[in-house]
């Protein structure tokens, strides 16, 4: 720990003075900036065991075997090396993602990051934290990627190299939340590619893939081949909330998540 004070920290008490904190959930007074309400916070639901060995998609029941696969791994093993998700979606997720992602509240990325780190695997040797590219017409709207804020909160809290620029968007793509798993696998054809100049730092590397939400999966479905052929022997998802799609877990309102 450094005894010198943090921009962030030295700034927080005048901060404070100017913007009383608040819950960014459900707008109650809270004791400092960037967290949350008691109340918001037991509403975010972690995901436990048991779970999927090959996603860690949560099993209902206790009964589950080790080593164990969920219905859509069993019926198609995924591409990527498991998922890491700091909460299982539901309306307080969304509501945090919102503030986050459309509110600008980026000084939420530390502690949305800090979710998504305490659910990570063990990282031996060397890391490659990658965040989902957004395109740049995107981008320039919104002004800043979500996924590369928490990549980079993620880098330092586990001390793996950012990678920023990684992987590209080679097209642009309509938000998919309408759209039924063929047609988002169309859509995201060849829009995600590996940077070519990062290419050889990509080769044998082991990659965290960072998003803020996993919806359907189909965006890093479309960049864990890219990392992959570029010769990433490992790549794990690491998301803030997941959307579990059956409905069953998390007590998690099924609203499309893309789509306010
Ligand atoms: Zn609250
Ligand atoms: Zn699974």
């Amino acid at each position: 720990m450094s005894a010198v004070p943090t921009l962030r920290e030295s700034i927080a008490p005048l901060v404070d003075l100017i913007y009383p904190p608040r819950c960014p959930v459900c707008g109650a007074a809270i004791a400092q900036q960037a967290g949350l309400c008691a109340s918001c916070w037991s509403d975010l639901v972690i995901p436990g065991e048991p779970a999927c060995a090959a996603c860690q998609r949560p099993f209902a029941g206790d009964s589950t075997g080790e080593g164990a696969l969920c219905a859509p791994c069993l019926a198609q093993p995924p591409r990527h090396d498991g998922i890491a998700a700091g909460t299982l979606y539901n309306d307080t997720a969304r509501k945090l993602v919102l503030a986050f992602k459309h509110g600008r509240r980026i000084a939420l990325a530390p502690m949305l990051a800090r979710l998504i780190a305490a659910r990570l695997p063990p990282m031996e040797g060397e890391w490659l934290v990658a965040p989902v590219p957004l395109h740049r017409w995107r981008l320039w709207h919104r002004g800043f990627n979500q996924a590369v804020l928490l990549a980079a909160e993620i880098a330092r809290l586990t001390g793996a190299e950012l990678m920023v620029d990684g992987l590209e968007r080679r097209k642009r793509t309509p938000a998919l939340g309408g759209l039924g798993r063929k047609a988002r696998m169309r859509t995201l054809q060849g829009a995600i590619a590996v940077d070519s100049r990062r290419r050889a730092r990509l080769r044998g590397a082991q990659v965290l893939l960072v998003d803020d939400v996993l919806a359907s999966g189909a965006t890093s479905d479309a960049c864990v081949p890219a990392l992959k052929r570029a010769g990433a022997t490992r790549v794990v998802v690491a998301c803030f909330a997941r959307v579990l799609d059956d409905g069953g877990m998390g007590r998690a309102s099924m609203t499309e998540p893309h789509r306010s």
